[in-house]
């Protein structure tokens, strides 16, 4: 299906609807073109407070708005679910998928920030067991896999597998990682004390470990002390220099720097420790030439474009530019810029007139616990009580829509007055459902699985799998 209506306007094409794409919609609010995002969800993700939901403080709802209802009194944009699955530079179309519906949507003018996934490095089959946080999907997944190990736990009488069901590991000690362990740290040890009959969940242990030798290396050493002094007074195991090697259902092996290897028995396992930009950028690599770093981002001309393709901009974690961290701001600042490119081009700017796009850094945060966050603001790096405040009050402006501000500052009230958290719930489709409909699909494409059964033990995973023998039977 082409959606093309022959109109004369200018046609910008925004792939996705995290910061970036937002950002550059909005940016074109009063241009004289169509607007059409295409976004493989139907929500805008606040991803810096993935790790709120991922920990009952925040509902999925209040960090990931419906894009559409942002949207729907821009009367220029129009919004399209589906997955870009290609992308034409020379007949200028995006290629998307719905299900077994595919459209193709035309441009004048495009506008790539598909963000960036987990990465494995090259061990994509860690993933399994150590689910990475980058989706609603993942934030509901872990939360089921945190609270479901100290149900599991509840039920031992092994000494030895209780400890495995208590112990947390969090992967990679960036700002994600820094604050879900601390998060997990003051769930155990207030919101679930006391709530469980044969377990103390204050006896939790909670283990960051990273192959890099600092915490919050971006961040610096000073921060970095502050925010593992502060982990480590909470009780948070913290262990650097130590590189995973491997990652199964009941734990991890982990290199340290002498090259020696040692097991840590635990179940639940994330993993934030590196991320790969968007498969895109290897198709506009393919057509363009144009090189991709190591992570997969697209290194991008100085104003945001690709080569030959001055109306093809790459923004946000997909884009690799000095000087730009993969943070919100990167992304709001890219594609603002793009979207003020495409505005002086209707009135007539060359691309080469174009001045080079110029970061402005902001700053950047990361809280560690209740009441305590790190800050580098220009040469200012502070932590402690101040900083947690304009950590609260940043996130509070930047999350979209008057209501869900309302709803979060309400939730952030009662858990941190009270450490209650109003969002426990958890269900078996949220813990199991990613690895099942991975099974289901190896057996669709290779007749079996080689993905295993949910690592978390339970019978009802095998009662929503199809019996791999009887696969081609039924
Ligand atoms: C857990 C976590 C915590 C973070 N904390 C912070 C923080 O505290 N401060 C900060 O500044 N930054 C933080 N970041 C980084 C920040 O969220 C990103 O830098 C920012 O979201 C990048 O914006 P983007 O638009 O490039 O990508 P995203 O926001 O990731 O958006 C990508 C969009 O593209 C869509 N998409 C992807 N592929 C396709 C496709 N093939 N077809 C259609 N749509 C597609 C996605 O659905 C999504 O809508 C955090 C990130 C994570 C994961």
């Amino acid at each position: 299906m082409s959606l093309d209506d022959g109109t004369a306007r200018h046609r910008v094409v925004i792939i996705g609807s995290g910061f970036g794409g937002l950002f550059g919609t909005k940016a074109l609010k009063n241009a004289d073109v169509d607007v059409t995002m295409i976004a493989k969800t139907t929500h805008h993700l606040f991803q810096p407070l993935l790790y709120q939901v991922t920990t009952g403080i925040l509902s999925e709802g209040e960090i990931a708005p419906p894009t559409r209802v942002i949207l729907r009194k821009q009367r220029n944009a129009q919004v399209l679910l589906g997955e870009v699955i290609d992308i034409d530079l020379e007949n200028r179309t995006v290629t998307s998928q719905l299900l077994e519906r595919t459209t193709v949507t035309p441009f004048d003018s495009l506008i790539v920030a598909a963000g960036a996934d987990q990465s494995y490095f090259g061990n994509d089959q860690f993933a399994e067991f150590a689910p990475g946080m980058k989706t609603i999907d993942d934030a509901l997944e872990l939360r089921g896999r945190i609270l479901g190990a100290f149900e599991q736990a509840e039920l031992s009488h092994d000494h030895e597998e209780r400890q495995r069901l208590l112990t947390f590991v969090v992967i990679g000690a960036g700002p994600t990682g820094v604050e879900l362990a601390g998060q997990i740290a003051e769930m155990s040890d207030n919101t679930l004390k006391g709530a469980f009959r044969n377990i103390d969940a204050t006896e939790a242990r909670v283990i960051l470990l990273d192959a890099a030798p600092a915490v919050l290396p971006p961040m610096g050493p000073k921060l970095g002390k502050m925010a593992a002094d502060r982990l480590t007074r909470m009780g948070v195991e913290i262990q650097l220099g130590a590189m995973v090697t491997n990652v199964d259902a009941d734990g991890l092996t982990v290199r340290e720097k002498d090259g020696t290897e040692r097991r840590i028995e635990a179940q639940c396992k994330v993993w934030s420790a590196g991320v790969s930009a968007s498969k895109l950028g290897k198709i506009l690599s393919a057509q363009s030439g144009v090189e991709l770093d190591r992570a997969g981002r697209v290194k991008v001309l100085p104003d945001l474009s690709i080569p030959g393709n001055p109306n093809v901009f790459v923004v946000g974690d997909m884009m690799a530019v000095d000087g730009v961290p993969g943070m919100a701001q990167g992304a709001i600042q890219g594609s603002t810029y793009a979207a003020k490119a495409i505005k002086a081009g209707l009135t007539g700017q060359q691309p080469a007139e174009r001045k080079p796009f110029k970061y402005f850094d902001k700053g950047s945060m990361a809280t560690v616990s209740r009441a305590s966050a790190v800050a580098k603001v220009g040469k200012f790096e502070f932590g402690g009580f101040i900083a947690w405040l304009m950590w609260l009050g940043l996130h509070l402006w930047y999350i979209v829509g008057y209501q869900n501000r309302v709803v979060t500052l309400m939730s952030w009230a009662v858990t941190f007055l009270t450490n209650k958290r109003g969002q426990m719930t958890v269900t078996e489709q949220q813990v199991y459902a990613r690895t099942a409909l991975d099974a289901l699909q190896e057996i669709e494409v290779n007749g079996r699985s080689s993905v295993a059964i949910p690592p978390v033990h339970t019978s009802s995973p095998a009662k929503a799998l199809p019996k791999q023998d009887d696969e081609k039977a039924s």
